[in-house]
């Protein structure tokens, strides 16, 4: 039994929080993530609203926190494989996985890539960016060394190239590399995988993955983000033009009983900063349209960031639009009734902005025999008094795979279940 060991799954801000917390009370923390980077969601964003920090400089900020702390155990790109034994007593498998590439010998010298004949579409870059197969992920990698995409690799298709291999000046490509596996004895375990974002094509009359210019708020973020793929200019997707009119619709598959019944919770304060940035960015040269259900500007910075963008030109209006089409220039329309003055509007724009509805990500739920409730989250144990603990003592709940939250809301919830853990394993009789 070890009940000075926890481990912690998912290394966004919420389990980077929870490890940073849970080891300054002592305890021996195993962080798994399954990328090979941390950070999550939180390092992708341009910045952070309300108070619109640099997202990358805030996520980094925990980071070198989790990475100098002696108690804490970073597992990047690796899985949980099985989890037996109860509350105190954990033995959880995990699998490393191989990265073919000997982390001792690389040093970042980038000759693989040069060489490397595939390039794989960036997550969230819309088509506008590519890696190659072998590759240094970005932001955050951990270890900071390249790796091989074995999904994308033709070595691992059909033996058709060893180019990086022949191109590494280090002999540190090895295809032959095998996946690890360790056992971890831990008191308790911290789920903080967070949340996947709602298919939006499954909002079919906005047109997402049909027309090029309809986007969604991720990605619009990596639009907006200096290490985007504009670096940093908000243009249309296909022509790369700057665009004169943009539409951002919120509730875009949340609040709906077709869709997610719940609020995303971020939508409408993300909405207002992605009208700030347009309007920072090309001011009375843009028109920005802000189609809306209800403006949950909360938080106590909240209603700043509302005045500001309601003083700075974007027209609100309250309803949800039609079929978006597009004409055969590329520019996109649609119609929508504004409540707010009972009038029938049609507007034309080159980029519209989805905000989509958030899910939480529960791909541990079989492993881990942890029930969901009717909204597909994990059930707490119970929802107003123990709402960052599921039904298997000994397993909690941090960050947005609780609930959608906001990134402070996000690192509160962190230390509070950090709190939780550390309490648990001071009282347990067997600790002493
Ligand atoms: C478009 C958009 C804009 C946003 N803008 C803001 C903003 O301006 N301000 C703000 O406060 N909030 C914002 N948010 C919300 C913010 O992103 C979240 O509060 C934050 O990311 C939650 O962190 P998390 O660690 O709980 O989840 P995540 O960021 O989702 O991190 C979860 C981590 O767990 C990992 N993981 C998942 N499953 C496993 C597994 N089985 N094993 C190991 N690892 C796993 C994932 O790879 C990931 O690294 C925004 C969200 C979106 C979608
Ligand atoms: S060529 Fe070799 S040493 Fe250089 S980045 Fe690639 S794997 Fe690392
Ligand atoms: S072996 Fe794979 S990773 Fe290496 S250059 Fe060829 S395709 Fe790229």
């Amino acid at each position: 039994m070890n009940k000075h060991s926890a481990l912690v799954v998912g290394g966004g801000v919420a389990g980077l929080q929870t490890a940073i917390d849970l080891a300054s009370m002592g305890i021996n923390v195993y962080l798994v993530e399954k990328e090979p980077r941390l950070g999550g969601h939180a390092s992708l964003l341009h910045q952070v609203f309300p108070t619109l920090e640099n997202a990358e400089e805030l996520t980094k900020q925990l980071l070198q926190k989790v990475l100098n702390d002696p108690n804490i155990t970073v597992l990047p790109y690796a899985e949980i494989e099985s989890v037996a034994g109860s509350i105190g007593n954990f033995r959880v498998h995990i699998s490393k996985r191989a990265r073919y590439v000997d982390k001792a010998k690389c040093t970042n010298c980038g000759e693989c890539e040069k060489v490397c004949p595939v390039d794989v579409t960036k997550k969230f870059e819309m088509g506008l960016a590519t890696r190659k197969a072998i590759y240094l992920p970005k932001p955050f990698a951990v270890p900071a060394r390249y790796l091989v995409d074995k999904e994308a690799c033709l070595y691992f298709k059909d033996e058709s190239c060893r180019a990086c291999q022949d191109a590494c000046p280090e002999g540190a490509v090895l295809y032959d590399q095998k996946p690890l596996r360790e056992e971890l004895s831990v008191g308790a375990i911290v789920l903080a995988t967070g949340f996947c974002q709602y298919d939006a094509q499954k909002v079919g009359q906005y047109k997402y993955g049909v027309y090029p210019n309809v986007i969604t708020g991720m990605e619009y973020e990596r639009l907006c983000s200096l290490t985007g793929p504009t670096g940093g200019k908000i243009l249309r997707i296909d022509s790369k033009e700057r665009p004169k009119s943009v539409v951002f619709i919120l509730c875009t598959g949340s609040r709906d009983e077709k869709h997610l019944r719940y609020c995303c919770n971020i939508g409408c304060l993300n909405a207002l900063k992605h009208t700030y940035y347009l309007k920072q960015q090309y001011g009375e040269e843009v028109d920005a349209y802000i189609c809306y259900t209800d403006i949950r500007a909360v938080t106590k910075q909240g209603e700043q960031l509302y005045q500001k963008v309601r003083a700075g030109g974007v027209e609100f209006i309250h309803g949800q639009p039609s079929e978006v089409r597009q004409t055969p220039n590329g520019f996109l329309t649609l119609d929508v009734y504004d409540l707010a003055t009972s009038k029938l509007l049609s507007i034309t724009a080159d980029l519209i902005v989805l905000e989509t509805g958030l899910k939480p990500q529960v791909n541990l739920k079989e492993k881990l025999q942890l029930p969901l409730d009717e909204d597909c989250f994990f059930l707490e144990k119970h929802p107003q008094l123990a709402p960052n603990e599921t039904t298997r003592d000994g397993i909690f709940l941090a960050g947005a795979v609780q609930q959608p939250m906001h990134v402070y809301e996000t690192l509160i919830s962190a230390s509070a279940v950090a709190m939780k853990v550390s309490s648990f394993m001071r009282s347990s009789p067997a600790s002493h």
